[in-house]
């Protein structure tokens, strides 16, 4: 048929229209309602037909201020109400032109400001975006990770702690389910669900049978029914309250905020000293008036707040490009101040590839050859391979327990084997695949009854499964969880037995020092008769009647790249600490290998101290224990918590890695909250301020280094751009004391902070990391910015500035050079050696010449052009009516250059004489 006629001829897209609300049906009736099936899921061709009834499950986007008033707000700031308010007077006065030039620069600034503000929150909103969420959903029978925005209603979705629901959900399976619903409901305390209808008038808030978009899942797990997607959801529909917000304050913007309005009531009682004197000089009234405006904007820094958000997004995007996503803006500046960087080992420090090397089963040590998740290898006893048809029963049923107690996928991803899911679990399908079991014939001779997922804070997972006519309960986890609750042991002839825990224990402790993860494995037999197979699992009864069956040790190799990383943090002044859920010596062994610092024990190992330790310890000595010791292992979210107290509380600035549900406390406590973008919960990154795409400790360490060059960058644009504020308003307040005429009027100023500003100024923030940046020690936030080495710098370039233009001015009166002449030279003074003093800045403590001279090429773009509009602001007519500008003569030019330049050696001159000091005083704390 004709397609064109085949599409008029198509039903009109009919959406599901059940009768009742979704969480007064039974789950059979959600079933048959939405059309869709509670084991099975959609099939792929309903999907299709309902994405295009439906559209994709994307939420509108969030309403922020209005453009309009994001740009007014820029003229809310204390010192533009100084340039308003003196453009206004102007006006009264009549200098049309003034007036002009003063409110434009106004404008020009806001402008300026809203530009660079919306650069810097589209810049966040896309980095928010590049963090999409999955969702797990079973279709045509199959578990499959989707983006959340494929999801479309009937759609069956699985649900775990640390998820965050994709769409509404009508929950038909629950186990211990616990979400958080504050977004929508405003209840702070996470509400327990069920799968029970409820009456249909039951309001949004005690609808425990549904999980609604974008709460958060913090406990337990469940499946559900899509029965609302995108703005048809609950928080869809009132998107008022997903404002979005972006915020662009940090500590540092706050403290300019208010060294602005200090700055405001100076520069307002100066420019009054200014007036005043003026009138005693015996000048009008309108002249002295001039001049203190003169002064109030030259004083202004006008392009301080803007330039500072500037530099902070352009770091924030470099460190994207180094696969750290920033959350929080303020986080840029606290990277470059850490003290303690607290990392997990599984998967940031070590490469999450296990791989089981040794089993212990029935006394009996088996070793595992192969790498990776490759399922070629062999199971071998006495160096010699086993015959599969043949295994010790202890043996067969460590890695059916592997097998079957097991959540992950193994899949072909290119020329690799990757895992879906823990990587832990992956590598235990691989053992049992090397004699020859496989997942999917296994998991169909022995189906799935119940399941109880592994939580952090449990350490173990437990499944149950039907064979024939028996029950059989696998429990898998952390050897110290698991040992406790068994009873019996299985022989070698497959009996049960007296459990040897201490001779397990043992063999345990031997691989946990040899750097691998022990996992323990017990089960339970019984038979199953009819209505008891339908019985369950509950936790409270899981150890009756336990019997353990062996161990498997795992390799899980160290990252390649960590060592170095963690040399060049310590290099810099930053501790590690290794805070982990694996066994202590696990833990100690790898740290070692990694060449973590920190205390040892009389045997020269790594000291680890277990998280049961840490609790022992008092509030009051955990500072001194949590600053020596440098290994913590089986450590709970709690304990993390308490640990990152301890050491913020002995003055340390805290990086704290989390990944777990449990872990949004800690994560929110520390300085810097790091969470991982592939292996971590929603929750997780929630509540971090970083996220790190690649789950590598060396992102972390790439996110300080470029923490630190921003500061240093915003640093330096101050150092650079308060000298001319300084000699700008010198050279006023001078001319009205001494009672003459005034060498740079208004609107010359403002020019000169203006262009500078733009094309000087924010060159800064593409300087490159100085050498050495991480051969220094932490910065202290508390120190101000300005160190007394600084604020002396600026002060001496002020001075030199004041003295360069004013010389010059009088030098060019007294030969006969007009009023407007000798001004050109003096605004050029002031652009002219800012750009020297610029190539000054770009190292605070080196000189240029080390730092290469083109290792910043926008600063000579800056320069050009800086050059370039000088030349047209000197000789081209318009500007000279408008700046009150005149041609100037080569030996002007000459002037200015020799003042420029000597503005550039003497801070040089004074750099290296501070340089030398500090040599002959090694012991003097360099600021
Ligand atoms: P890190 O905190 O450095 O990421 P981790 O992965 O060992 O280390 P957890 O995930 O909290 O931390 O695991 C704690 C312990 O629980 C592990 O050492 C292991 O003994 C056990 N365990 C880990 N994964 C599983 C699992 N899928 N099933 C059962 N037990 C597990």
């Amino acid at each position: 048929m004709n397609p064109v006629l085949a599409s008029v001829m198509e039903p009109p897209p009919v959406k599901l229209a059940p009768e009742q609300p979704p969480f007064a049906l039974r789950p059979e009736e959600v079933e048959s309602a939405w059309q869709t099936n509670l084991e099975e899921g959609l099939s792929a061709a309903e999907v299709l037909e309902r994405r295009r009834i439906y559209g994709p499950n994307q939420l509108p986007p969030g309403k922020r201020d209005s453009a309009i008033l994001r740009f007014l707000l820029q003229l809310h700031q204390p010192l533009v109400y100084i340039l308003i308010a003196a453009g206004l007077i102007t006006l009264v006065l009549k200098d049309w032109v003034d007036a002009l030039v003063i409110l434009g620069v106004v404008l020009v600034n806001a402008i300026i400001g809203f530009l660079q503000e919306s650069k810097a929150i589209r810049a966040l909103d896309s980095l928010s975006k590049t963090l999409t969420t999955e969702a797990r959903v079973v279709r045509d029978g199959e578990q499959l990770e989707i983006p959340s925005e494929e999801l479309v209603p009937g759609d069956l979705v699985l649900l775990q702690s640390g998820d965050r629901v994709p769409a509404d959900l009508r929950l038909v399976h629950v186990r211990d389910l616990q979400a958080d619903d504050a977004a929508l409901t405003g209840e702070s305390l996470p509400a327990s669900k069920t799968v029970d209808p409820l009456p249909p008038s039951t309001g949004l808030a005690d609808r425990s049978n549904q999980a609604f978009c974008s709460s958060l899942i913090t406990y337990g797990t469940a499946r559900g029914v899509v029965v609302a997607t995108g703005k048809e959801t609950e928080i869809g529909r009132i998107s008022e309250l997903m404002a979005a917000t972006t915020d662009l304050t940090t500590p540092l913007t706050a403290k300019i905020e208010k060294f602005s309005r200090v700055l405001l009531i100076a520069i307002l009682l100066l420019a009054a000293v200014t007036c005043a004197v003026g009138v005693w000089h015996g000048q009008t009234l309108v002249e002295s008036f001039k001049a203190a405006v003169a002064l109030a904007v030259g004083a202004i820094p006008e392009g301080l707040p803007a330039a500072v958000t500037i530099l902070l997004a352009i770091g924030v995007s470099r460190m994207a490009k180094r696969r750290a996503i920033i959350r929080k803006l303020p986080a840029v500046e606290t990277l470059g101040s850490v003290t303690v960087i607290c990392s997990d080992k599984t998967g940031t420090l070590t490469q999450n590839q296990m791989t089981v090397r040794h089993i212990f089963a029935g006394g009996e040590h088996y070793h595992v050859t192969g790498d990776g998740f490759a399922l070629e290898g062999e199971v071998r006893l006495e160096n010699q391979p086993l015959d599969p048809t043949d295994l010790p029963p202890p043996l067969r049923e460590t890695l059916l327990a592997g097998l079957l107690c097991n959540d992950a996928r193994l899949e072909l991803g290119g020329e690799r084997i990757t895992v879906a899911g823990d990587p832990t679990e992956g590598a235990l399908i691989a053992s049992a695949a090397k004699i020859g079991m496989q997942h999917d014939a296994m998991l169909e001779m022995y189906p799935r009854l119940d399941a109880i997922a592994f939580e952090s804070q449990h350490q173990y997972m437990a499944t149950l499964h039907r064979h024939g006519q028996r029950r059989l309960l696998f429990l898998k986890g952390a050897v110290e969880r698991v040992l406790p609750l068994c009873q019996k042991q299985l022989s070698s002839e497959g009996n049960k037995q007296d459990f040897d825990a201490e001779r397990v224990l043992a063999e345990a402790h031997n691989y946990a020092a040899r750097g691998m993860r022990v996992l323990a494995f017990a089960m339970r037999e019984e038979p199953c008769l009819g209505i008891e197979c339908e019985e369950p699992l509950v936790r409270e009864t899981l150890s009756t009647g336990l019997v353990f069956v062996g161990l498997q040790a795992m390799i899980d190799p160290p990252r390649a790249e960590a060592a170095a990383s963690i040399a060049k943090v310590q290099h810099a002044g930053i501790a590690v600490k290794m805070i982990t859920g694996d066994h202590a010596l696990t833990a100690a062994t790898i740290a070692d290998l990694l060449g973590i610092e920190g205390e040892r024990d009389p045997a020269g190992k790594l000291r680890a101290l277990t998280g049961h330790q840490v609790s022992e310890i008092a509030d009051a000595d955990l500072p001194a224990v949590a600053n020596s010791c440098a290994v913590f292992a089986r450590v709970s979210p709690e304990q993390k918590l308490r640990l990152v107290r301890a050491l913020q509380a002995s003055g340390n600035i805290v990086a704290m890695t989390g990944d777990g549900v449990n872990d949004a406390p800690a994560l929110k406590q520390a300085n810097i909250g790091v969470a991982m973008g592939i292996t971590g919960t929603e929750v997780s990154k929630e509540a971090a301020h970083v996220v790190l795409t690649d789950d590598n400790f060396s992102t972390i360490e790439s996110a300080v280094e470029e923490g630190r060059s921003v500061f240093d960058n915003l640093t330096k644009f101050i150092v650079w751009t308060l000298p001319t504020n300084l000699g700008e308003g010198l050279v006023i307040l001078v001319a009205t004391m001494l009672g003459i005429t005034l060498p740079i009027l208004p609107v010359q100023i403002l020019w000169i902070n203006m262009t500078t500003a733009v094309l000087l100024g924010l060159m800064l923030a593409f300087e490159p990391k100085e050498p050495g940046i991480m051969n220094r020690q932490p910065r202290d936030p508390k120190t101000p910015i300005l160190t007394r080495i600084l604020l002396g710098r600026i002060v001496l370039v002020g001075l030199l500035l004041l003295a360069g233009s004013f010389g010059l001015f009088e030098w060019s009166l007294s030969q006969g050079q007009s009023p407007e002449a000798a001004r050109t030279v003096a605004v050029n003074v002031f652009v002219i050696a800012s750009m020297f003093y610029l190539l000054n800045c770009r190292s605070l403590a080196h000189s240029i010449f080390g730092l290469g001279l083109f290792s910043n090429p926008w600063i000579w773009v800056g320069c050009l052009l800086t050059i370039l509009l000088q030349l047209i602001y000197t000789y081209v007519p318009i500007m000279q009516t408008c700046f009150h500008s005149a041609p100037i003569r080569p030996i002007d030019w000459l002037a200015i250059l020799i003042v420029s330049i000597v503005v550039h050696l003497v801070v040089e001159f004074e750099k290296m004489s501070i340089d030398l000091w500090y040599r002959w005083h090694p012991a003097a704390p360099r600021p």
